[in-house]
């Protein structure tokens, strides 16, 4: 029996505790990188190389706050398309998706789902399956979920994008969420909805409060940050290697 041509690596930025992956078709030799950081661009092009892949596609789940992207170093280096969600401020990528649309890499089709909330361009993406499994982005975390206090975030957005869209999905989905700050790697759809405390709600007030008690400080040169990323992270700071730590921002 032929293996699936899947392949699924969950790389780690710790200085943001941001999870990037890269999602491949073996047999097409193609690849795509979700959520890059620009200080690891370096590590994403070995790799690449040591797998015999070609980058095909670089994508943002949304316009991150607390680190660069490496979305326009990656198109300089090796040509590949960055993408990002309607109606994403970054207006430097090569395409934009919408609600629905089909990412394909080879025979790989992942769907793009709108889940507004943490931001009012946050996408999660969705490969269907024997196992499905979703990239969530910051819309939902290990236990957790993003944030909604800027970047036009909404708690009544992530509300219904929480319990209409991503609790929708079968129960067996594998989460690969955006950022993990107690080293947790993944969950299921069934563990989130039974154990993430913020998706024991009743309506959006109760997650709004929920999200207020945290009282979460600013993602330390978030001004910095989100207008280098609109530019898909080219920026002479992000060149000098700063680091962008942060407090819990997601
Ligand atoms: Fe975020």
């Amino acid at each position: 029996m032929k293996n699936s041509p899947v392949l699924i690596r969950q790389l780690f930025d710790s200085e943001s505790s941001t999870y990037t992956y890269l999602v491949a078709d073996t047999d097409a030799a193609a690849a795509l990188l979700i959520d890059p950081v620009s200080e690891k661009l370096t590590s994403y092009i070995q790799l690449l190389s040591d797998l015999g892949l070609q980058l095909k596609y670089a994508v943002d789940t949304h316009c991150h706050a607390d680190h660069i992207t490496a979305l326009g170093e990656l198109r300089d280096t090796t040509g590949c398309e960055t993408l990002a969600g309607e109606p994403s401020e970054m207006a430097c990528v090569s395409r934009f998706f919408g609600d629905d649309d089909i990412l394909q890499l080879g025979s790989i089709a992942l769907r793009a789902i709108y889940t507004p909330g943490h931001t009012d361009d946050s996408y999660c993406l969705f490969l269907d399956g024997e196992q499905p499994l979703i990239f969530t982005g910051d819309t939902l975390l290990i236990r957790g979920t993003g944030r909604t206090d800027f970047q036009n975030g909404s708690s009544e957005a992530l509300y219904d994008s929480l319990f209409t869209k991503l609790l929708k999905l079968p129960d067996q989905t594998t989460v690969f969420p955006g950022h993990d700050y107690k080293g947790w790697t993944q969950s299921t759809i069934l563990e989130e909805r039974q154990s993430n405390p913020r998706l024991q709600v009743k309506n959006w007030q109760e997650l709004d409060t929920l999200l207020e008690q945290l009282k979460l400080m600013d993602p330390k040169l978030m001004d910095i940050a989100i207008p280098a990323n609109k530019q898909c992270g080219k920026t002479s700071l992000s060149d000098a290697g700063l680091s962008f730590l942060t407090d819990k921002p997601a």
